[in-house]
């Protein structure tokens, strides 16, 4: 009969301690965003997939070296250029990123003495095709040109 008393008396301070919890994170600031209503803007150290960076133009910053295609271990980038008629440099004719190989090292990034390619804030990216995820960083330039 103790036993069974004893068992009520730990279940009721149990659930008691539990309802305490609850009622003090009730009234604590919410932390999280009603996903995907609502999305955060991620922080300045966050990586995504690399993306190029415009000039103040929005041209590519880019001058076709070649050294992040060099620096990628994982030969995630291919990149193309060509010389204009009459024109002196080469300029960006493609940039393609197969992102399913792309471990983030930030090689690339670190190879670029031009700062013309960043790493991303985009996290949103779930998908069932793997072709979603060769991205065409220089149409995605031209997209963005303001
Ligand atoms: S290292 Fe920089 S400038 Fe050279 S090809 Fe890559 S993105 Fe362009
Ligand atoms: S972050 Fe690393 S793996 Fe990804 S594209 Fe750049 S160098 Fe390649």
């Amino acid at each position: 009969m103790v036993a069974y008393f004893t068992e009520i008396y730990n279940g009721l301070v149990s659930l008691l301690v539990g309802m305490g919890i609850t009622f003090k994170e009730f009234f604590k600031p919410t932390v999280t965003v009603a996903y995907p209503y609502e999305t955060l803007t991620m922080c300045a150290r966050y990586r995504g997939h690399i993306e190029l960076v415009p000039d103040d133009e929005g041209n590519p910053r880019c001058v076709v070296c070649g050294l992040c295609e060099k620096a990628c271990p994982s030969n995630c980038i291919s990149l193309g250029g060509e010389k204009p008629e009459g024109g002196k440099k080469k300029v960006l004719t493609s940039y393609v990123l197969d992102f399913t190989r792309c471990s983030l090292c930030g090689s690339c990034v670190e190879a670029c003495t031009f700062g013309a390619i960043d790493f991303s804030k985009e996290y949103n990216l779930a998908s069932r095709r793997k072709e979603d995820f060769i991205f065409d960083l220089y149409k995605r330039l031209e997209e963005r040109r303001p």
